[in-house]
């Protein structure tokens, strides 16, 4: 089969398009036929080995797809199920192994295959974030950025059906558009406005209850600046890059502030997690009240020009690879 591979850490070019053995289910597992697979940042950290691994190593964690195999002792699933996951290492792929307990079953008549691979990772942490890390309620406000992004627009909607209220950020006037479409009640163009005084000035400088920042090191300080007393700093991502070593009394200066810095494994710890945050965006989508943007499709030979366009800031929403 066909599958994407690293045998170095490095920039898009080491993705490599190649012939390996079609996997074998083990105990417990369950083999998938891919019909997209998921395109996140974490598969950048994995191929640059800020996330470090053995090599040679298979990137992709998310995908949906047909269940084609199934091995020994599961039982719940069978042959011909649709399942989606946001957990198994090797999605970038014709097929995948995964614990059969990481595959979560979906009606392929409500919701279709590639918007199950689409929001499995970025849509699960949408979910906890807003729903868990700080559970937002009605006539809270939360500062997005991002918004246009992948988890970002997934978030916005989410957080305003929890009833908050949304300022955004994003890099374009055109992810600006995207962002208020999803719902956002203001948006901020952060390249070209400083986000502190704009978001000072949108909540009559009260500040926000949370700050949702994937963006770390470029965003992380002055989230800080725009947060309420005792206000919620989220950091869950580092697309400009990681933010550096951080003085604990700085969140005593600045109001006594929380930090967190959540992965979405602490968030799907159990079966019955994932299960919840899983089966709450498939109902969503079912019931039309959560839209997901497929922002790009790539044929997986092409992941390298995915990776490229992830990174150099160029998408919206959602990227998938096309087995
Ligand atoms: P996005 O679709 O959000 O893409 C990244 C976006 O970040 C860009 O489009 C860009 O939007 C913004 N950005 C700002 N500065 C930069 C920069 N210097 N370089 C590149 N992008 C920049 O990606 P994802 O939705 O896949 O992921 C967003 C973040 O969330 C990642 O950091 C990821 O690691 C993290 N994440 C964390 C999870 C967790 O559980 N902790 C789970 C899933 C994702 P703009 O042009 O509008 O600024």
């Amino acid at each position: 089969m066909k599958a994407v591979r690293i045998h170095e850490f490095g920039g898009p070019e080491v993705l490599s398009y190649e012939d390996i053995e079609v996997p074998e289910p083990g105990p417990g597992q369950a083999r998938v036929k891919l019909a997209a697979s998921g395109v996140n940042f974490i598969d950048v950290y994995q191929r640059t080995g800020q996330y470090p691994g053995d090599l040679p190593r298979p990137l992709g964690l998310e995908g949906a797809g047909e269940v084609d195999a199934v091995g020994e002792g599961v039982e719940d699933l069978s042959v011909g199920d649709y399942v989606a996951f946001a957990s198994a290492p090797g999605s970038y792929a014709e097929y995948v192994v995964a614990p059969a307990e990481n595959l979560v079953p979906f009606n392929v008549t409500l919701v279709e295959a590639r918007v199950a691979a689409a929001v499995m990772l970025q849509g699960i942490t949408a979910h906890y974030l807003t729903h868990s890390t700080f559970p937002l309620e009605e006539g809270q406000t939360a500062l997005v950025h991002a918004a246009a992004g992948g988890v970002g627009l997934l978030l916005v909607q989410i957080a305003k059906l929890r009833g908050a209220t949304v300022i955004g950020t994003a890099g374009t006037e055109e992810k600006a558009q995207l962002a208020r479409e999803a719902g956002a009640d203001e948006v901020i163009l952060y390249t070209e406005q400083d986000f502190v005084e704009e978001t000072n000035r949108i909540t009559g400088g009260e500040g926000v209850h949370v700050v949702y920042d994937s963006v770390g090191k470029d965003t992380f300080d002055g989230g800080l600046d725009v947060l309420r007393q005792r206000g919620y700093m989220v950091l869950f991502g580092a697309s400009s890059g990681p933010v550096p070593p951080f003085d604990p009394q700085i969140l005593n200066q600045k109001g006594g502030l929380f930090l967190t810095r959540p992965s979405i494994g602490h968030y799907t710890a159990t079966r019955e997690e994932l299960l919840w945050r899983a089966e709450s965006l498939f109902s969503w989508i079912g019931q039309g009240n959560l839209n997901v943007r497929i922002g790009g499709t790539y044929e997986l030979s092409d992941a390298e020009q995915a990776h490229r366009d992830l990174e150099g800031r160029k998408t919206t929403g959602k990227l998938l690879l096309i087995p």
